[in-house]
């Protein structure tokens, strides 16, 4: 498909049968093409583009942004834009400089894509011209290049204000063209094997006062521990089923005064988390229902620390494996429910002792589920106040568990306090 001839071919077609340039057809293709979309759709897109009459592209409806459905097809919009960031990506081995943001008008506020680097910048108003494409479900515009971009005069109060200094917390994956003032709680370098070899990146996690998220800075900038910066032009994505900070070729990174980082681990209901897709170090407090088959001891391969059954592991094959001890327990916290991914240390806790006397109990019984059986007696029914990070992925919500406590609240006294407030 995305064959120099083949492609070469389908434009000359086109051009033929719209009456255009054709090397201005091909690379409208190729546009498209580079960002996956399959050819049939590529070639009505660039058709519709020039309207069935030939040369002119067709002029699209004047739209409101709330009014947009994934059914649309073309939009011009007078919008203001809330945030403009560009990235480099690379497609078929060759880079390419997206620009994406988001847009808004007096109606609502949608994301956009270009295949081009755009002069705009966040709180300019123009008339923009795209194709709406589905993203996540949702209508998305895809502009073109620059020239689909003009600058207005036109007077919009904006549903969403252009962005200025965004909070941690408030930062979710698939967040563009973010800027944060913040402090490195830690940083370090790491050797990875990139797209270009071998390479140095650094990651750690930044902190101002509302909470922490892990980062990543693929330019490898010297940041810190300790230090303060202002970050713009970064983007949210997530990894491990948790947001992080990306920080690209397009982004800058300067001293800034110093800014409080929380050290207290945020508290938040678990549906919250979910909705965000996923948290990086916050407390949730819920009732554990259930805890899980594959709970109590376990047997791991010593090379990847997979769970292993019969001695096999699914990689390493006969592998000479060893003893752990895990949980994975139900929490609910009346919002939601996550499945908590508990470790050893704390694991034993929940039993009640060590995984040798875990050993002892279940040699003695000849069966390994009266382990699972005490831990699950000492965990159901329970409430707990417990720390970490959630991520969530195909298989639901998993929090992976580094500090486990029952609560000491009630919550009836919790709903009482909060009737009081009346
Ligand atoms: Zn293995």
């Amino acid at each position: 498909m995305s064959d120099t001839q083949d492609v070469s071919e389908h434009a000359a077609s086109i051009a033929e049968e719209v009456d255009a340039d054709t090397d201005e057809v091909e690379e409208r293709l190729r546009n498209l093409l580079e960002y996956s979309v399959p050819l049939e759709e590529a070639e009505r897109t660039v058709r519709r583009r020039y309207g069935s009459e030939g040369a002119e592209p067709e002029d699209a409806e004047t739209a409101d942004l709330g009014d947009l459905s994934t059914d649309d097809t073309r939009v011009s919009a007078e919008a203001v834009v809330v945030s403009a960031g560009a990235r480099s990506i690379r497609v078929d081995g060759e880079d390419t400089v997206i620009t994406e943001g988001e847009l808004s008008d007096e109606t609502g506020v949608i994301s956009y894509t270009a295949w081009d680097e755009l002069s705009v910048e966040a709180g300019d108003t123009v008339r923009v011209e795209g194709e709406v494409r589905e993203w996540d479900g949702e209508p998305q515009v895809n502009i073109d290049s620059d020239a689909d971009v003009i600058h207005a005069d036109a007077d919009i109060e904006p549903e969403r204000e252009p962005y200025g200094v965004r909070s941690v917390a408030e930062l979710k994956a698939g967040d563009r063209a973010v800027t944060v003032e913040v402090g490195v709680v830690d940083s370090e370098e790491k050797e990875i094997n990139g797209r270009d070899g071998e390479t140095t990146i650094t990651s750690g996690t930044f902190g101002d006062p509302s909470g922490r998220l892990p980062f990543t800075d693929w330019e490898n900038r010297s940041l810190d521990e300790g230090g303060s910066v202002r970050v713009e032009n970064a983007y949210v994505n997530e990894y491990r089923g948790i947001p992080q900070v990306n920080m690209g070729g397009y982004t800058t990174v300067e001293t800034s005064e110093d800014i409080d980082v929380s050290h207290t681990p945020p508290e938040t209901d678990i549906a919250e988390a979910v909705e965000k897709g996923g948290d990086f170090d916050v407390v949730v407090r819920g009732n554990a229902l259930t805890v899980k088959e594959g709970s109590g001891i376990v047997e791991r391969c010593p090379d990847c620390g997979r769970v292993v059954q019969k001695g096999q592991c699914r990689v390493h094959g006969d592998v000479d494996a060893e003893s752990d001890m895990r949980t994975k327990a139900v929490l609910d916290d009346g919002t939601g429910a996550v499945t908590l991914v508990v470790g050893r240390e704390l694991t034993e806790e929940l039993y009640g002792g060590s995984l040798e006397d875990a050993r002892e109990e279940a040699r003695d019984a000849m069966d390994k589920t009266v382990v699972t059986e005490s831990i699950a007696d000492n965990t159901v029914g329970r409430r707990w106040r417990v720390r970490g990070n959630v991520s969530v992925g195909d298989y639901g919500a998993n929090m992976n568990v580094s500090e486990m406590e029952e609560a000491d609240d009630d919550p009836a006294d919790t709903a009482r306090e909060v009737l009081d407030e009346f």
